[in-house]
C-alpha cells in the first residue's frame, strides 16, 4: 500500500464552508444570496425540464448562449469571454494556464484561501504580500522591485474575507507595471460595492477579470462563473480547458446563466436589498461594540474587543446561526458574517446581544 500511496499527488485541500442539511439553520457562512434567483431563471429551468430528453446530448462546449448573454450585458466581445463551473473552476484553470511557467506568483497574505491551494496543487512558487494595518492591499507593494521576477498577480477586489475595496487607478498601476504577466482581478463581490475594472480589458492585454453567478445572481448551486480579458488570454484559457474537459458547464447551467444575465431589473433589486440590509446591520454591529472596516461586499468582517471570535462563533452555532471563522494568522479574532435577509440579521443581532451580554 505504501508503495502505491507514494505515487499519489498529496495536497492539502481547501476547506469549504459548512453546508448543513438542517434547513432551520440561519446560514450566513458562505456568502450565498438569501434571495432566490430571477424568475427568468425559474422559467428557464421549467423549459429545461420540458426539454428534459435533451440531456442525453452533450452540452454546447462553448456555452454560446451564456457567452452571448454576458457579451450583451457587459458590452464586450464574445471572444473576450471564458465560462466555467463556478469561478473556482475558472480560477483553477487560470492558475494552470498563466502561472505554471516559472517565476513567483504574488497575492495578499489575507485573501481567498483557495489561491494558496491551487498554487500548491500546480507546484507554483508564490509569495504572499502583507495587507497594511487597515487590512488594505497596497498597490505599491506590487510594483517595481517589490514585484521583480513575478510570473503573475492575483487578488480579489473587493478582497475576501476583509471586504475592502481598491481604487481602479491603483489596480491599473499594477496591471500597467506588469505587461509581461497576467494580472487577475477576482471580482466575486464587485456588484455589492467596488468599481469593476472590466472596461480596462480593451486597454491591457494582460488583465483578466473573473466574476461569478454565485453571489449577486443567487446561483451558487448552479455553479457558473466567467472570465473576461483579451483574446490572447481567453484563447490560452480555452486551450487548457479543451485539454482537460470539453463539457464543463452542463446544459441547464448554460440556460439558467443566460436567463439570469438577461434580468437586469431583478439583479439590481436583489443587490440593492442586500446593500441596504448590510448598512443597517453594520450600524447594529457598531452599537454592539464590534469593530470592522466598511464592507463593499455581501459580508462583514468583524471582531469584538470584549470576546474572542472563536467563542462567539461557537455560541452562535449552538443557536443554529452559522457564520464563518478562520483560524488563521492575523484574522483569528474575526468573524465573517454573510448579509442575509432583514429577518435573519435581526435574529443574529438579538443573539449577539444575548451572547455579549453574558461575557
Ligand atoms: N473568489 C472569491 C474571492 C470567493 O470568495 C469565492 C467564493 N468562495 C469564489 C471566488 C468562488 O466562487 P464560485 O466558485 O462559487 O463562483
Amino acid at each position: 500500500m505504501s508503495l502505491l500511496t507514494e505515487r499519489f499527488h498529496k495536497v492539502t485541500p481547501y476547506t469549504a464552508g459548512e453546508q448543513p442539511a438542517d434547513k432551520d439553520i440561519i446560514k450566513l457562512n458562505t456568502n450565498e444570496c438569501p434571495y432566490p434567483p430571477s424568475p427568468k431563471v425559474t422559467k428557464a429551468l421549467e423549459q429545461a425540464a420540458a426539454d428534459f430528453a435533451d440531456i442525453r446530448l452533450y452540452p454546447d462546449p462553448d456555452a454560446n448562449e451564456l457567452v452571448s448573454a454576458i457579451s450583451e450585458r457587459y458590452g464586450i466581445r464574445r471572444d473576450q469571454i471564458f465560462t466555467g463551473v463556478g469561478s473556482d473552476e475558472v480560477l483553477a484553470l487560470v492558475f494552470q494556464t498563466f502561472f505554471t511557467g516559472g517565476g513567483e506568483l504574488l497575492f495578499p497574505d489575507i485573501t481567498y484561501s483557495f489561491y494558496k491551494v491551487w498554487a500548491e496543487l500546480y507546484g507554483i512558487r508564490y509569495r504572499t504580500i502583507a495587507l497594511d494595518g487597515q487590512l488594505c492591499i497596497r498597490a505599491d507593494d506590487y510594483l517595481d522591485e517589490a514585484a521583480a521576477g513575478c510570473c503573475g498577480i492575483i487578488f480579489p477586489n473587493p478582497n475576501a474575507p476583509t471586504g475592502r475595496v481598491m481604487d481602479t487607478a491603483d489596480i491599473e498601476r499594477i496591471v500597467a507595471a506588469h505587461p509581461d504577466c497576467a494580472v487577475v482581478v477576482d471580482e466575486a463581490y464587485i456588484d455589492f460595492g467596488g468599481v469593476s475594472v472590466l472596461p480596462l480589458i480593451d486597454k491591457y492585454e494582460n488583465l483578466l477579470v473573473v466574476q461569478t453567478f454565485s453571489k449577486s445572481r443567487a446561483m451558487a448551486g448552479m455553479r457558473v462563473g466567467f472570465a473576461c480579458g483579451s483574446k490572447l488570454l481567453i484563447d490560452a484559457l480555452k486551450d487548457v480547458k479543451f485539454s482537460f474537459n470539453s463539457y464543463t458547464l452542463n446544459r441547464i447551467s448554460i440556460r439558467a446563466g443566460a436567463a439570469s444575465m438577461k434580468d437586469e431589473e431583478y439583479f439590481r433589486e436583489c443587490v440593492d436589498r442586500i446593500v441596504s440590509t448590510r448598512e443597517w446591520f453594520s450600524q447594529k454591529l457598531k452599537d454592539l461594540g464590534f469593530e470592522f472596516c466598511p464592507s463593499s461586499t455581501n459580508f462583514i468582517f468583524a471582531s469584538h474587543p470584549g470576546m474572542r471570535a472563536a467563542d462567539i462563533f461557537e455560541q452562535l452555532k449552538r443557536r443554529k446561526i452559522y457564520v464563518r471563522y478562520f483560524d488563521l494568522p492575523r484574522i483569528d479574532n474575526y468573524l465573517r458574517i454573510t448579509v442575509g435577509t432583514d429577518e435573519q440579521m435581526s435574529i443574529l443581532a438579538n443573539a449577539l446581544e444575548e451572547i455579549l451580554g453574558t461575557c
